[in-house]
């Protein structure tokens, strides 16, 4: 069917507001997202970055305009259908009081320790992981406080390729991390950006760099696009 794989997401002129009499959060916005493109989105804070990954995730479906998924309406595919192409790593981590195999498994049914671990290597994260007492069985406490904010983030970025899906959504976080943990984060994101089709929330240099378009937003609106070169 026409919803077997990802083709493309069109954003056609989509405006979109959080209340019936709010201010219009994002206006008019258009991009073409195709297989295994990579697009940034910058932009200063409130411009509407993740309001546009989250209209993705149908936390909303009352938007103006069009946004279609492989020629479909959004707004008429089933959340769980539509969530099966999307996979978001957010920047605000959530981590459970669980051992590490679930927290990374969680996005997935019936997943097995050997994807688990796929997926913890897919990102670099497998070296650190089994370093710790119990490796994979090692307990997280209070949102992985008992792991370093770069560590905790790259479990939560092996949970979002665990899921399997084909376009990763990336909110770049802007807490600091170690550069030790940076640069595994920086070679995860290279990885992902080589294989996946990836639509990211960016604020490293790098991140920027290797993406095809960059969508520059204001208050809503794109006021800039092109290449890192043309911009
Ligand atoms: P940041 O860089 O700070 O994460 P952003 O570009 O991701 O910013 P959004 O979170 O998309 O910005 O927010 C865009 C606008 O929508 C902001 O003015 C924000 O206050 C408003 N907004 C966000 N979430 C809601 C909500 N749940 N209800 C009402 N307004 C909201
Ligand atoms: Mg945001």
């Amino acid at each position: 069917g026409v919803l077997d794989s990802f083709e493309t997401l069109v954003f056609d002129e989509v405006r979109f507001r959080y209340t019936e009499t709010g201010p219009w959060v994002l206006n008019d916005v258009s991009f073409r997202l195709g297989k295994g493109d990579r697009i940034a989105l910058v932009g200063s804070t409130g411009s509407g970055k993740s309001t546009i990954l989250r209209l993705l995730t149908k936390t909303y479906d009352n938007y103006h305009g069009s946004i279609k998924l492989n020629g479909i309406e959004l707004s008429r595919i089933p959340k769980a259908e539509a969530g099966k192409f999307f996979s978001l790593m957010q920047q605000e981590v959530f981590l459970f009081n669980e051992s590490i195999e679930f927290n990374i498994g969680l996005s997935r049914e019936g997943i097995d320790r050997a994807d688990v671990v796929e997926a913890a290597r897919y990102v670099y994260a497998d070296h650190f992981i089994d370093d710790l007492p119990g490796g994979y069985a090692f307990e997280l406490q209070g949102n992985g406080a008992n792991l370093s904010a770069g560590q905790a983030q790259l479990i939560a970025f092996a949970r979002a390729i665990a899921g399997g899906s084909e376009v990763v959504m990336l909110d770049e976080a802007t807490s600091s991390v170690d550069s030790v943990t940076e640069q595994l984060i920086q070679k995860a994101i290279d990885h992902v950006f080589m294989e996946k089709t990836v639509i990211a929330i960016a604020h490293r240099l790098s991140t920027i760099q290797h993406s095809d378009q960059i969508l520059v937003l204001d208050k809503g609106e794109i006021i800039e696009r092109g290449s890192h070169g043309e911009l």
